[in-house]
This record gives C-alpha cells, sequence and structure tokens, in this order.
C-alpha cells in the first residue's frame, strides 16, 4: 500500500492506474478505522483494481463546539487496518494540503438543499455543508471511480448520491451495510469517547429502532406512534438523553405522518462522552430487513 500526502500525487497516481484500465474505488474517511470503514474498503477491492481510502478529518463539518479537538485519530493503526483490508493506495492529506489558507479560507460551499435539514441536518445545521464540500473536493481529486459508504450515516448516503446526480459528477456512489458490535451497537470512530457505563447502555438506541421496526411490522401505521415508542424506549435509559427519533421515507428523507410502505427508521442519542446516530429499515410485514 502507497501513501500519499499530497493532491497531485494522488491525482497523477489514479490518472496512470485508469490509464492503464484499472477501476479505482474509493472510500472517505475520517479515520481511527475500525470494521464499518473495513467493510467498505473490502467491498471496494471485490469490485475494483485500485482501493484508495483517505483519511482526513474534516474541520468544515464541524461547528464550533463539537468535537473536531478530540476527534480520535491513530495514523499508523489507520495505515495497518487499511492496508489489511485490501487498500492499495492511503491518502493522508494535511490541513493545508486540503485547504491551503486554512478552513475559513474556503469560500465554496456544496448544499443540497432539503435533505441535509432534517434530522442530523436540524441538529448540526452546517455538517452536511461541510461533508457535501469535502467529499465533493475528493471525488475531484479522485476522478471517475465508485466510491463507497455506509448504511451508518444513511443520511449522509442519501445527501451524497444527490450531489453527485444532480452536479453529474462522474462518480458510482454505492451503499453499504451497517457493521455493529455483538450487542448491536453500530461501530464509530467515536464510541470510544463513551465512558464504560455509557458503552454498556449505548445499544439502548438500537433496541429503540427494533422497537420501531416491530411497530412497523405489526401493523401500526400512526408515525407519530412509532416515535413515541422509540423515544420510550431510549428513556428507559437514564444516561442516554434522545437528541431525536424519526420515521422517514427511505428514498426522500421526508419525515411519514402514516406508514404505508417501506420507511426508515432513525435516531441519534447523545451520551456524555459522544452523541450516537443509527437506523434501520422496517416495513409493513416485515420485509423491511434485519439490523442493518
Ligand atoms: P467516518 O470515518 O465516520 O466519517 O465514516 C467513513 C465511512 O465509513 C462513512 O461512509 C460511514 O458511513 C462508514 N461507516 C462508519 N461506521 C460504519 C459502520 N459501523 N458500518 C458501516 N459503515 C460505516
Amino acid at each position: 500500500m502507497k501513501t500519499l500526502t499530497t493532491i497531485a500525487e494522488l491525482r497523477a497516481e489514479l490518472d496512470a492506474q485508469r490509464a492503464r484500465g484499472r477501476r479505482v474505488g474509493l472510500v472517505p474517511t475520517m479515520g481511527y478505522l475500525h470494521r464499518g470503514h473495513a467493510s467498505l474498503i473490502e467491498a471496494a477491492a471485490r469490485d475494483c483494481d485500485e482501493i484508495v481510502t483517505t483519511v482526513f478529518v474534516n474541520p468544515l463539518q464541524f461547528a464550533a463546539g463539537e468535537d473536531l479537538d478530540t476527534y480520535p485519530r491513530d495514523p499508523e493503526g489507520d495505515a495497518a487496518a487499511a492496508a489489511g483490508a485490501g487498500a492499495t493506495v492511503l491518502f493522508l492529506p494535511s490541513l493545508g494540503e486540503m485547504y491551503p489558507g486554512g478552513r475559513d479560507s474556503v469560500l465554496t460551499s456544496v448544499n443540497v438543499a432539503e435533505l441535509s435539514g432534517v434530522m442530523e441536518g436540524a441538529s448540526r445545521p452546517t455538517h452536511f455543508a461541510g461533508m457535501c464540500t469535502v467529499v465533493a473536493k475528493l471525488f475531484n481529486i479522485a476522478g471517475p471511480c465508485r466510491a463507497y459508504f455506509g448504511d451508518k450515516d444513511f443520511q449522509q448516503l442519501a445527501i451524497v448520491r444527490r450531489m453527485v446526480f444532480d452536479l453529474s459528477i462522474p462518480v458510482e456512489v454505492v451503499g453499504c451495510a451497517i457493521v455493529r458490535e455483538d450487542d448491536g451497537l453500530a461501530m464509530s470512530s467515536r464510541n470510544v469517547r463513551l465512558l464504560p457505563e455509557e458503552r454498556r447502555a449505548a445499544p439502548v438506541l438500537l433496541r429503540a429502532l427494533q422497537a420501531g421496526q416491530h411497530a412497523v411490522e405489526r401493523g401500526t401505521t400512526s408515525a407519530d406512534d412509532i416515535r413515541s415508542l422509540m423515544a420510550e424506549v431510549v428513556a428507559t435509559e437514564a444516561l442516554a438523553t434522545l437528541d431525536y427519533v424519526e420515521v422517514a421515507d427511505p428514498d426522500t428523507l421526508v419525515a411519514v405522518d402514516e406508514v404505508a410502505g417501506p420507511v426508515r427508521l432513525f435516531g441519534a442519542v447523545r451520551f456524555s462522552g459522544a452523541r450516537l446516530i443509527d437506523n434501520l429499515a422496517a416495513a409493513p410485514g416485515g420485509s423491511g430487513g434485519s439490523a442493518s
């Protein structure tokens, strides 16, 4: 695996590979890689010849007071994990390489309206524009490729797909199932920031979504009832503070009033150490899917 740190090097490398007929797979991450990230790299390695993992903690997608400074980092561990999962290139740009004048010097912002205003966008109003701006930049640097994103960040995936469609970016976006710990907690780099008792309590989020999923499967159609049920499950855990639970259309992410077909259930909870998000498919009659 080659480690590259400059935009020019990565561009030259991928242009050369494509000229030889090799297919490029791209896995953008913020590092502190875990098995969820590895599953994306492995999926890319199955489909593509040149597998690029990018590690960049993008300041544009953190608001003041969020966890930019304490976001976990482990460049050596990331190199080992990326290589182990099949990456052929690790792109590790510095902040100065990505934003030469610093974060405040970036005047361009990519905003996918509406999809970015609900759920995570309501809780973190500047997050998705910052995310889209860096993903658009990484797509421009990488060039034509397939790019792999996790269902873990389902709203992010929907927004990236829409950005690619609206801007005719020559990237094929591939979504990958959520990888979970044995107790159901969705893997996340932020999980290490949970206190031990919070880590034990954290699966409450999936339990809440599963309660909603079962209600949908059993024929409950009132989204208000399903939201209340999910919130009640979160409330059984004193260490967790509910941010939101939602029942939404899986494509438009618009909140539904009545469940009449497949929906996506979303939740976000805060612990003292970290804010966690998760989501689950659900459908009347039970074809919504498993815990992915
Ligand atoms: P992050 O490093 O948190 O920005 O995540 C980078 C990519 O990995 C995103 O596309 C995430 O959705 C994906 N990802 C993170 N955690 C998981 C997980 N537990 N399962 C599947 N994909 C994940």
